[in-house]
């Protein structure tokens, strides 16, 4: 008989249309076996928008994720990778929110992730909510990593770099994330990988703080282009040091994740996107040392018939799955 590393109700028997719903279906983080404690990953949901450019709405986002994660099956095929039995999940609810103040949000998720049980083992993984709120759980990520020295590499899929220093005069914002946790000293911008970045821009300026910092940036024409190159050799240079990893919605198409506030069109397919996660997994260098992550920029409101949500719950698994082969190596 194999373990159940995270328990899970038979599909077979309980249906996924059926119960109270958590992400993934995987316990609540007060109901896990004994036995499968500590647990690997903390999946919460940080339900704050009020740092957004444009459209808002990502606030429903954890929702949306969740509802749609119930058809979230356990097995990879191509990993060959039956995620409960070599991980211990759970969802650990909604951090509190400050909805109308960035920087105070920040603090109160960071916080909460911290303050999650555990750490050292158990890892914070964040659903969106909107891009600022990714310095929150980087924050938690590296205190409960043990404050590494120099800050953590990134692994940053997005369509927009967000690295500006200000935006309308506010200083945290989904579009000022990385310049922050680069000044907190969380963040080495010369080990951060922003991999489906996209223009128009405002300016060329946009771009400036990134390149002036030694931040890799590959545009999704540059990985069409030249495949999986530049990638290869910062992850290389990356190797086991302690990494982060957001994936901002929006790197997709539109056409594909319609639901999200800054679209930005000419990106990723969903499958594409699946391809670029799996790389990690069959790259030259093996799964990286992920000791957070999240899934952000989730806006239901804009959504047809639950694809990015769909979709999004999906690019969790395959970042849990990531973190699953490492620990079956
Ligand atoms: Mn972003
Ligand atoms: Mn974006």
């Amino acid at each position: 008989m194999t373990t159940q590393r995270t328990k899970l109700a038979d599909a077979r028997r309980t249906p996924r249309f059926a119960g109270l719903v958590t992400f993934g279906r995987y316990p609540r983080i007060e109901d896990v076996a004994p036995e499968n404690r500590p647990i690997d990953w903390a999946i919460y949901g940080a339900p704050f928008d009020s740092g957004v450019t444009y459209r808002p709405g990502a606030r429903f986002g954890p929702r949306a994720i969740r509802e749609e994660s119930q058809y979230l099956k356990p097995y990879h095929i191509e990993h060959d990778l039956m995620i409960s039995e070599v991980l211990s999940l759970a969802d650990a609810g909604d951090s509190a929110v400050h909805t109308y103040d960035a920087e105070a949000n920040t603090a109160t998720v960071a916080q909460f992730a911290t303050d999650l049980p555990d750490p050292g083992t158990t890892k914070p993984f964040m659903l969106g909510g909107d891009h600022s709120n990714t310095l929150a759980n980087m924050r938690a990520a590296y205190h409960r990593a043990g404050k590494p020295a120099g800050g953590l590499a990134l692994l940053h899929f997005d369509s927009h770099v967000d690295t500006l220093d200000e935006f309308l005069g506010e200083r945290y914002s989904h579009a000022s994330p990385f310049i922050r946790a680069v000044e907190e000293g969380i963040l080495d911008p010369k080990r951060m990988l922003s991999v489906g970045i996209k223009g128009p821009l405002n300016t060329r300026d946009d771009l400036a703080y990134a390149r002036d910092h030694g931040v890799t940036i590959v545009t999704c024409e540059q990985w069409r282009r030249e495949g999986y190159e530049t990638i290869d050799r910062l992850r290389k240079a990356i190797g086991d040091a302690p990494t982060y990893l957001t994936f901002d919605i929006d790197c997709i198409d539109p056409v594909f994740a319609p639901g999200t506030g800054t679209p930005s069109v000419g990106g990723f397919t969903s499958y594409e996107a699946l391809a670029l996660l799996r790389h990690f997994a069959s790259g030259p260098i093996g799964p990286p040392n992920l000791v957070g992550a999240d899934v952000v920029e989730v806006l239901p409101d804009r959504d047809v018939a639950g694809n990015t949500a769909l979709i999004a719950a999906h690019i969790v698994f395959e970042i849990l799955c990531l973190d699953g082969l490492r620990k079956r190596c």
